[in-house]
């Protein structure tokens, strides 16, 4: 199963990858955590990324695509991925269907999930991160049992700096200016299901899992 998960951020699109990459034994592929540990270990790709991202703007496309080709081109693939935050460009997209393309392995599934503008900003502004393990927290909606720290590994947990309230509006702008006209691109290709993704994490779990069946019966 090969799946892209679209939508804005604060979407739920880092907690519902975790969940459906156990159930179904696929790897994540997130571009933004991909560019958050080039950036922590000082490379010249997490130097060059970071000057976008503390902007909310996009790191660009042949930067990205390249990345995340020759991510694709690993084993743990093989079985089939989920790819978290990419493609968020209509270059993006080209570029990967041609990869896939060519390897044989199309896309199965393109899940968008939709939130209001005012509950992405309370989502993000109240976002917390395992600095280990990279389980995601929430101080409105989820709560860690002991404050700042991981309930699962122990780990500290930690704020994103662009999850400030001016970044944020940035990146929900440049979500609908460049990534919106993907929803298109990928309905015309009878892949896009749309998820009101405003409910709780398990209600919008099982909405993904109903969209998959429904899209992989499609498909065969
Ligand atoms: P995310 O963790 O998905 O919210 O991504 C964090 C940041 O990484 C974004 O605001 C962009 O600066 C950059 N980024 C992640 N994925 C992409 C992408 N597919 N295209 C361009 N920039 C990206």
């Amino acid at each position: 199963m090969r799946i892209v998960l679209l939508g804005p951020p604060g979407a739920g699109k880092g907690t519902q990858a975790r969940r459906l990459a156990e159930r179904y034994n696929l790897a994540i592929i997130a571009t933004g955590d991909l560019f958050r540990s080039e950036v922590a270990r000082g490379t010249p790709l997490g130097l060059q990324a970071q000057r976008y991202m503390d902007r909310g703007e996009y790191v660009p496309d042949e930067i990205v695509v390249k990345m995340v080709l020759d991510r694709l081109d690993k084993p743990d693939t093989r079985d089939g991925f989920i790819l978290d935050g990419f493609p968020r460009t209509p270059r993006q997209a080209i570029a990967l269907d041609n990869a896939l393309a060519g390897k044989g392995r199309p896309l199965s599934a393109v899940l968008k999930f939709s939130i209001s503008d005012g509950m992405a900003v309370k989502r993000l502004a109240s976002r917390w991160t395992c600095s280990r393990c990279k389980r995601p927290y929430n101080t409105e909606f989820k709560r860690p049992r002991v404050e700042g720290i991981c309930d699962v590994c122990g780990g500290q947990l930690t704020r994103r700096e662009d999850d400030d309230e001016a970044t944020i509006r940035r990146r929900l702008e440049v979500y609908r200016e460049e990534t919106e006209p993907l929803e298109l691109y990928f309905w015309e290709r009878g892949l896009l299901r749309e998820i009101d993704a405003e409910a709780r994490e398990e209600i919008v779990a099982d909405r993904t899992i109903e969209a998959i069946s429904d899209l992989i019966d499609l498909s065969t």
